[in-house]
């Protein structure tokens, strides 16, 4: 969430808007440049996408010397005045930040000389450091660091030295250096398209980047050893035509099989057999999509484990009792290893002694670097604010986790888990044959765009899929929808029934579709549209089918049409899918 990017090297500006464009699915309600030039330090901000930026700064002087931002407001409104970077009064200092300085409140009541330009609680900083400058830039950084809470990362420019500072604390920064200059960013896969040697700067540390090297400090300035490696190489999302988020979904075969192998060339379950048999309960901890994919591995894991699989939202896990000890596991799911919610979670597992895997799309992101294990879901880059093909992904690889975990406990045989990896392999063809008959389900879309709510229901192992397919048409089609267990709908959301309302009934196990029909029954006969997704025909509804696939995988098939009716039914209602409002990807504030 947010995107912060610094540079030393040759044209500063045009590199900044470069990196901050490779940023913007993080943030993009406003955007900023300051450039560093001799003597004094210009800011070109504005509310908008980086392309009004970029109109900005078109034809501006370059410069070796610049930070940038791309903003997802937290404090104050979406403005030009609010946008990065500040200013100090004196115009000494300019800085970017990511995350929320908590004490912002207290530290502007000991500046009351001080005319804020902006609601913000980052501005803030740049008035401090002025105030703390004593002709030492890094003395005064250090100081001001020692005096923020909260979560931030931070990016400064000053006009007396060559060097570009940052203070860091529970939000992403990662330094890069190479050839053509030293780069900081908030970004491992946006940096890594400037620099191959990387270090992700730990907490409550300030970092001093010059043109050649980057120091480490903690904010009493004792130096920190921090390891540079070199990061991997990222897709270059700039190249792609048409909408990410379709193209994401079409990518889920392909990547359903990398996920699959993998996994399979990994060293699988990175836990030992006295470790698994141990163990008293799995939490499957996300947030979002993430958690849905949770939610769904969890009903599949019940169908085998003799232990409790629990998933739970992050942000409730942080504040809520929930019991953990050494015969406790963790699997942290996050698409961008950043959730802010996840990594915290993450902590609070592993203080209280409990064990801890990461379940993510980005290796070197805060996650791994918190959690004992880490698992990658090879899903690719995803740009796309509203998450696809990490969904799918995540499900298969906490499935054969899961699986590995009941097979070592004695619960699972052999052959069935054989056979499970054979269902899996399959699993790409039975979505590719969801794809081709796509249209299908641009059709069902003309029916559902003007309803003014979506309701998603499905029993068990199904209702997970109801409540990622609800989260997806929410977040990019801006219409009111809500899943429900089928067997609730009676218990008082019928009453919400009407002819403007359609209701998807996601229906793929057998032994439960009749009990489905009786609930098509019920909300149809009230006026509701009924669209079933299922193996199967149901009376009184548009029909979107599905092959028949094991209970243990079948979600991970399910949930690609709804995927799909959400994309057609925000593009139809010409929503910009790939960045919805109010949304950003990669949440990194509480
Ligand atoms: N808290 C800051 C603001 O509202 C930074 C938010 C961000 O991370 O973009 O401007």
């Amino acid at each position: 969430m947010c995107g912060i990017f610094g540079m030393i090297g040759k044209n500063a500006v045009g590199n900044t808007l470069t990196a901050l464009k490779l940023l913007e699915y993080r943030g993009y309600d406003s955007a900023g440049i300051a450039a560093k030039r001799n003597g004094h330090i210009d800011v070109y901000k504005t509310e908008g996408r980086i392309a009004a930026l970029a109109k900005i700064v078109q034809g501006a002087e370059e410069t070796d010397m610049a930070i940038g931002h791309t903003r997802w407001a937290t404090h104050g409104a979406v403005c030009t005045q609010n946008a990065h970077p500040f200013l100090s009064r004196d115009g000494r200092f300019a800085i970017v930040h990511n995350g929320i300085i908590e004490n912002y409140k207290q530290l502007k009541q000991t500046l009351p000389s001080v005319d804020f330009g902006s609601q913000t609680d980052s501005e803030t900083v740049a008035h401090l450091l002025a105030r703390e400058y004593r002709g030492d830039a890094l003395q005064a950084v250090l100081t001001v660091a020692r005096l923020l809470k909260g979560s931030f990362a931070i990016a400064i420019v000053c006009v007396e030295t060559r060097t570009i500072y940052a203070v860091k604390n529970k939000s992403p920064l990662v330094v890069g250096l190479s050839e053509s200059g030293a780069y900081l960013c908030s970004d491992v896969r946006c940096i890594s398209r400037f620099a191959q040697r990387v270090a992700v700067a730990p907490d409550n540390t300030v970092v001093e980047l010059s043109a050649r090297e980057a120091k480490f400090y903690d904010f009493f300035g004792k130096e920190k050893e921090t390891d540079f490696f070199t990061a991997d190489r990222f897709d270059e999302a700039e190249n792609a035509e048409g909408d990410f988020m379709l193209k994401e979904i079409f990518e889920i075969p392909e990547k359903l099989l990398c996920a699959l192998d993998g996994y399979k060339q990994s060293d699988g379950l990175q836990l030992g057999r006295f470790t698994v048999n141990a163990l008293k309960r799995i939490y499957l901890i996300g947030c979002g999509t993430a958690y849905n994919s949770g939610l769904q591995a969890a009903a599949v894991a019940r169908k085998w484990l003799d232990l409790d699989v629990l998933p739970v939202i992050a942000s409730e896990f942080l504040y809520d009792n929930y019991p953990v000890d050494d015969n406790t596991l963790a699997f942290l799911i996050s698409q961008s290893g950043e959730t802010a919610d996840t990594v915290r979670a993450a902590e609070r597992v592993r203080e209280r002694g409990g064990k801890t895997y990461a379940v993510t799309n980005t290796r070197s992101s805060s996650l791994t670097f918190v959690c004992e294990h880490t698992v990658n879901i090879f899903a690719g880059s995803e740009y796309a604010v509203a998450s696809t093909k990490a969904y799918n992904c995540q499900l298969e690889v906490l499935t054969l986790l899961l699986a590995d975990i009941a097979f070592a406990r004695g619960v699972l045989s052999q052959s069935r888990r054989s056979e499970l990896l054979d269902e899996l392999a399959a699993l790409p063809d039975a979505v590719q044959g969801i794809l081709d008959d796509c249209s299908s389900l641009a059709r069902v879309a003309e029916q559902i765009k003007n309803c003014s709510a979506v309701f998603y229901i499905g029993r068990t192992a199904d209702y997970p899929i109801a409540c990622e397919g609800s989260l997806k048409l929410k977040e990019i089609s801006y219409i009111h929808s809500e899943a429900y267990p089928a067997g609730e709908l009676k218990h008082g959301t019928l009453a919400l029934m009407e002819p403007t309302v359609a209701v998807v009934a996601i229906s793929t196990q057998s032994e439960l579709a009749d009990k489905t029909a009786s609930s098509v029954i019920e909300v149809a006969s009230r006026g509701a549209k009924v669209i079933a997704v299922s193996p199967r025909l149901f009376d009184n509804a548009l029909s979107v089918k599905l092959p028949r696939l094991s209970p243990e995988t079948s979600g991970i098939v399910s949930v690609v049409p709804l995927q799909l009716l959400a994309y057609y039914t925000a593009k139809s209602l010409g929503r910009d899918v790939d960045k919805p409002r109010h949304l950003a990807k990669s949440v990194t504030v509480e």
